[in-house]
């Protein structure tokens, strides 16, 4: 269920510089809260509406701006259509730049439809990686997404003309406390491996 933050973004985690959630090197952002409850979710952490980060989208919308060398934006989470005003608000006013946007969400195109958000979403975004995470349908050589159920909707004035292709990865963050944050959709064996890592968060 949406929360309303105001003119602020519930911010989980994030990445200024990750690869792996569309072409090129992306500003990535997971919002806070989900209502969805997909079975086998990896980011359960994320479904709590309580505030975890307050951002104003003012404030989000210029680190993006400074942050040197991006292609685009990437918005998931949680689920960013939770927090419908700003996450609009922001792929609105990143319409103009040279960035390309993709948005995550849980949703299917029919239910985006249903809620009256399709045709905004449609005039500001590159790619909308949509449907919810079935563990069933678990796919870990997909670019992109986590279950083949998931679908790639490219709108009609989309600038990304790279397709998904049958790949593997993942990315591992190190930060400058050594903290260890691994991304994507990894196997077991690879996820067990950074979980025995000395320090990990
Ligand atoms: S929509 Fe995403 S964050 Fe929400 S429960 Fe499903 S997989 Fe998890």
């Amino acid at each position: 269920m949406a929360k309303d933050y105001g003119e602020y973004f519930n911010v989980a985690h994030i990445e200024p510089e990750s690869h792996i959630y569309g072409p090129g090197k992306r500003f990535v952002v997971w919002l806070q809260g989900c209502s969805l409850a997909c079975e086998g979710c990896w980011n359960q952490d994320m479904w709590s509406v309580r505030e975890k980060k307050l951002v104003h989208r003012q404030q989000l919308l210029d680190e993006i701006h400074r942050t040197p060398d991006i292609d685009g934006v990437t918005l998931l989470g949680g689920e960013p259509l939770q927090q419908p005003n700003n996450t609009l608000w922001l792929l609105t006013h990143l319409h103009a730049q040279a960035l390309t946007r993709i948005l995550y969400t849980g949703y299917e195109l029919d239910e985006l439809v249903a809620m009256g958000l399709l045709d905004h979403i449609n005039r500001v975004t590159d790619l909308v990686i949509y449907g919810r995470y079935q563990r069933e349908n678990r796919q870990i050589n997909l670019q992109w997404s986590g279950s083949s159920n998931q679908g790639y909707h490219y709108p009609p004035a989309s600038r990304i003309e790279a397709r998904p292709s049958a790949t593997t990865e993942i990315e591992i963050i190190i930060s400058d406390n050594g903290a260890v944050r691994l991304l994507g959709y990894p196997d077991e064996v690879i996820r067990d491996i950074v979980d025995q890592l000395p320090v990990s968060s």
